[in-house]
């Protein structure tokens, strides 16, 4: 089964911590739309004859998309890749969401939202610019409750430095209130080509200490536990039974095609992604051309892609498998690393399966970093 990514690069307006590829021009959105269809017309056998059952509408801010560009698309989508889909989703703001809005998209066979929600202060909300209020946040949710879709995620981010651990509490109970099917939680990571990054560089901002983003992250994971929720990816909770599946097919290396600009895509054995630039894009898929860079991975690469998603799934790490298809005994390679991360109790291992613990999760990256492979381990 494979998955299909539809990247809408068009926002209302910038968010201060924002580095996914947007621009807040619409005027290039009927050519944009058509370079879209084009360009799965283009590339419908890179999956290779696999079935698509997942479509996930992201970007940007598909939610900006006038409905009759989301009908095209579907229309064309059904053509090229026919059956049932198991999930559609579409990301969307709460400044976006009417009833109008939300029955239409019903009607067109979407039936997940994303909602991007942030936060539910109005000061916080403010401070990243977002084009919504509190209250548009909250009536997003009863407005999707009320058109019937039964599956939605809120997501939130954390970490941000001008509050305190209180702001962070109350955003939290207030999603939890709302009984989402799906929490998304991130923290707030400073990029450089952002306004909070130029703001950084000047001394205008003042990025938060890790201590503080932990203590935020430790309480996200308790409260969630305690609400009955269950962290399948580091960032990711669910009720059971709802959680993503497109997504934890990417953490599953299932192959994706990705669409639209900056969009990547992995056919099972390479990945590789469209131009970050909407104007690239559009003029190589009017010339009749792909503007797809492919990437060559390298075995340990691969291996090393494996370890970090891996990680940070609830499902783990399976070792087993990596020894089946890459005769690569990594339990043994990294037994040094391994034995002193779980005496730590960073990770634990069960049946060739390696996972983090809570504590583990705080440090994910440098954890796979210690047990990755290069080129020497493979010979
Ligand atoms: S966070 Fe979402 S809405 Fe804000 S600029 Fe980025 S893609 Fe657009």
């Amino acid at each position: 089964m494979a998955g299909l990514y539809i990247h809408i690069p068009f926002c209302k307006q910038a968010c201060h911590y924002c580095d996914f590829h947007f621009s807040t021009n619409l005027q290039l959105m009927a050519v944009m739309m058509d370079s879209i269809i084009e360009e799965l017309k283009l590339r419908k056998e890179y999956l290779k004859g696999e079935a698509v059952d997942t479509i996930y509408f992201g970007g940007g801010t598909p939610s900006l998309v006038p409905a009759e560009y989301l009908e095209k698309i579907l229309d064309q989508i059904s053509a090229l890749f026919p059956g049932r889909k198991q999930e559609v989703t579409l990301e969307a703001n709460p400044d976006d969401l009417n009833s109008q809005a939300l029955a239409t998209w019903k009607s067109l066979g979407i039936d997940r939202l994303s909602l991007g929600i942030q936060s539910f202060q109005d000061q916080i909300l403010k401070a990243y610019n977002r084009a919504h209020n509190s209250k548009e946040a909250t009536q997003a949710i009863q407005l999707a409750r009320a058109a019937g879709f039964e599956k939605f995620s809120i997501d939130l981010i954390y970490g941000y430095p001008h509050s305190d651990h209180r702001l962070w509490q109350l955003d939290l109970e207030e999603a939890l209130c709302l009984d989402p099917g799906h929490l998304s939680a991130y923290s707030l990571t400073i990029e450089p080509k952002t306004t909070f990054g130029n703001w950084t560089k000047k001394g205008k901002f003042c990025p938060a200490e890790d201590e503080f983003v932990a203590q935020q992250f430790e309480y996200l994971q308790e409260r969630c536990d305690k609400a009955g929720y269950i962290q399948y990816e580091i960032s990711n909770f669910s009720r059971p039974n709802q959680a993503a599946v497109h997504n934890s097919n990417y953490w599953k290396r299932s192959p994706y095609l990705g669409i639209g600009p900056s969009a990547h895509s992995f056919d099972g054995s390479s990945r590789g992604f469209n131009p970050s630039s909407n104007t690239s894009y559009t003029k190589a898929l009017s010339a009749g051309s792909l503007p797809f860079v492919v990437e060559k991975l390298t075995p340990e690469e691969c291996i090393n892609e494996e370890i970090l998603t891996g990680l940070r799934t609830r499902w783990g790490l399976d070792t087993g498998s990596l020894a089946e298809r890459y005769h690569l005994d990594l339990l043994e390679i990294k037994k040094g690393s391994i034995t002193k991360l779980t005496e730590l109790g960073m990770i634990h291992t069960e049946a060739k399966t390696l996972t983090l613990t809570r504590k583990g999760q705080l440090l994910a990256d440098s954890i796979a970093s210690d047990i990755f492979i290069d080129s020497d381990d493979l010979s």
